[in-house]
């Protein structure tokens, strides 16, 4: 049977109602029973004014505004013990206070509304209150769709949900790889600990940085360093979080959040993802967003509000410049900008560096080598590597990281998870020679990238895998390195082609198909490099507002659109004749290679190289920079 929480707050109706009665009827008789089991004795104001004289009272405790008194009195006629006697005080009794003190009594008053009518306040409120909170949680149950009326029962808490660390413990040390920030933040940090510095030559020092980077490249982390460095406060918010559903929340929440900060000045405030509240307004599918129009303004109005000696400083974090409010780039709210990237291999190395420090790594391990072998990885990738690899260390049960974890954990990070790999069989066999074929592609073309190791044994969609080592310098690529790794792309097609016959070729290419076409149309309609000429068809990215497919507009003519599909398939054309013709060249020695795979599983790449010139020469590939 499926209970309903309906059902369930509606059989519990009458429970409560009785639970309610039940505890009225307890603060009731409590009520009554007052004073009774306090002092069991009594006396009257006569005798008490007599015991006082005598010095026998110790003490007095006041209640009911005055009219009764708890006495504490000692004294033979007592039995010489402490006694607690009521005494009923007549309403005007003026002389009684000075004379208890003049007799050096503890004098104490007791309001009406002591703990007794407390106990009856909320006796009185209780019932109201499990009422209301079981329908709001009735209410809640039924509507917990996203952005439904049960987000709407959230409407009463304003409370700004900002984070604040008093000391983050974070500082530059942790940071590695992102020299030029650390130096804009150098004085951040020098302005937070010595403000008179610069306030003494009049200057006034930036209120917002923006830190601009692609994720997990350390912003929220080099935000924590000014912080834990000049030992200031850090208040954080997600921009995220500003956006509510109804308007007017996330500008009072701009509005605590300064307030709060401007308590606790000096101090960080950190506002992570902030295109979320700070996208240009007035824009965007359906009209603006007033909530978030409202929030913004809310931060702009903050930003100008405070002076920029108030010991405050806004770094902010997006990914997304491009689609911010020009109004937060002004001189005067966000006016410096941080660029953090995504590190090259010095820099992988140094956050490698920070990142091994609490590990236990063996000897063999050279963190410069997997610098080499993580282009493209972020600071938080290679945190994730060490520590993957430190977990599969731990479950080999060895004692420290060695090679073989760090490269288990890279090749994991890149292509997915490790499979089993084949038995022996006409399958297999294809596959090898597909790998052999992108293997010796890339070993014989100069421009391409030298293999790493080739493998049969699948991991994620892959049945079997070519590693190249990458050249650290991937920004600018030349269109002889294009037109190589196209026909290093091909290579598995062409090998199965000129081994198998046309008619036995698999699907095992899709992937690199795609890749093949998406490179030969990128030179065509990007990089100028067809016979179309010098020119841009098609842009990079396209409207941030617009999806990416809707904002992808063609700007040129049918005629054009057809040259450009003329021009991918005869650059692809070409590129496939010359693989093919390397694999013809080359076939003896890719018949040897492909049975020591299928022996070995793995080839790495110096064996493959040796094997592979005992045949034929082969070319010198540039030299990869020493690193230090
Ligand atoms: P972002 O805010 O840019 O998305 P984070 O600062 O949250 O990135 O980084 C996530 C984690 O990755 C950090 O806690 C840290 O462990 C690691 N990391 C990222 N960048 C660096 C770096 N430059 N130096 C050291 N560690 C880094
Ligand atoms: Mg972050
Ligand atoms: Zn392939």
């Amino acid at each position: 049977m499926k209970i309903s929480w309906k059902s369930v707050l509606l059989w519990s109706l009458p429970i409560l109602v009785v639970l309610f009665f039940l505890w009225q009827g307890f603060v009731a008789s409590n009520n009554t029973e007052f004073g009774k089991n306090i002092a069991s004795s009594r006396m009257t104001y006569g005798r008490f004014l007599e015991y006082l004289d005598m010095g026998w009272v110790k003490r007095v405790d006041l209640y009911d505004d005055g009219h009764t008194a708890i006495v504490e009195a000692i004294g033979p006629e007592l039995g010489n013990r402490i006694q607690r006697i009521r005494v009923e005080l007549p309403a005007t009794a003026p002389e009684l206070i000075p004379k208890l003190k003049k007799a050096n009594v503890d004098i104490d008053a007791h309001p009406v509304s002591d703990n007794n009518s407390t106990v009856g306040v909320i006796g009185n409120l209780i019932f109201p209150i499990l009422l209301i909170g079981g329908l709001a949680f009735l209410f809640r149950r039924s509507n917990n769709m996203p952005g439904g009326p049960g987000q709407a029962m959230n409407f009463g808490k304003s409370k700004a949900r900002f984070q604040m660390e008093a000391t983050t413990g974070v500082t530059f040390e942790d940071v590695a790889g992102v020299d030029e920030a650390k130096e804009e933040f150098e004085e951040v940090v020098s302005f937070l600990k010595r403000p008179e510095r610069f306030t003494a030559v009049g200057a006034k020092i930036p209120k917002g940085v923006l830190l601009v980077g692609p994720p997990g490249t350390g912003k929220t982390l080099l935000a924590k360093a000014i912080a834990g460095e000049s030992g200031v406060p850090f208040f954080s918010i997600s921009g995220s979080e500003f956006v509510e559903m109804f308007v007017g929340v996330g500008a009072s929440r701009v509005r605590d959040l300064f307030k709060k900060a401007k308590e606790n000045s000096p101090c960080i405030v950190f506002i992570d993802e902030i295109d979320a509240v700070g996208r240009q307004r007035g824009t965007g599918i359906g009209g603006g967003n007033d909530e978030r129009e409202q929030t913004l303004n809310q931060l702009l109005t903050e930003m100008d509000g405070f002076e920029g000696n108030t010991g405050i400083i806004i770094i902010a974090a997006t990914n997304r410049v491009d689609v911010l409010d020009a109004a937060l780039l002004r001189p005067g709210r966000f006016d410096r900008q941080v660029t953090v990237n995504v590190p090259d291999v010095r820099g992988r190395l140094e956050i490698l560096n920070v990142h091994a420090r609490n590990k236990k790594l063996s000897e063999e391990i050279s963190l410069e080598v997997i610098a080499r072998r993580t282009p493209g990885f972020s600071g938080a990738d290679l945190a994730n590597l060490l520590n993957e690899a430190a977990i599969l260390t731990a479950r080999r049960r060895k004692k420290a990281v060695t090679m073989s974890e760090v490269d288990a954990s890279i090749d994991r990070v890149i292509a997915g998870m490790e499979g089993t790999a084949l038995v022996d069989s006409k399958t297999k066999r294809l596959i090898a020679y597909h790998e052999v074929g992108h293997a010796i592609v890339g070993t014989l073309l100069q421009e391409h990238d030298p293999v790493q190791k080739v493998t049969l044994i699948p991991r994620g969609q892959a049945k079997g895998l070519t590693w190249f080592t990458p050249s650290d310098d991937q920004s600018l690529i030349s269109r002889s390195q294009i037109l190589a790794r196209i026909m290093g792309a091909l290579g598995g097609r062409a090998a199965e082609e000129v081994v198998f016959g046309y008619p036995e070729v698999t699907t095992g290419a899709g992937n690199d198909l795609q890749q093949v076409t998406s490179m030969a149309r990128q030179m065509v309609t990007r990089f100028g490099m067809s016979n179309i000429g010098p020119l841009a068809l098609e842009g990079q990215g396209s409207d941030p507002f617009l999806g990416r497919s809707m904002g992808a507009s063609s700007e040129y003519s049918e005629d054009v659109a057809s040259r450009i599909d003329m021009q991918v398939r005869s650059i692809i054309q070409h590129c496939h004749d010359e693989t093919v013709q390397i694999i013809k060249d080359n076939r003896v020695v890719i018949d040897q290679l492909v049975d020591l795979l299928i022996e070995k599983e793995t080839i790495d790449g110096q064996e493959f190289s040796e094997i592979v010139a005992s045949y034929t020469p082969i070319p010198q590939k540039p030299e990869y920079k020493a690193l230090l």
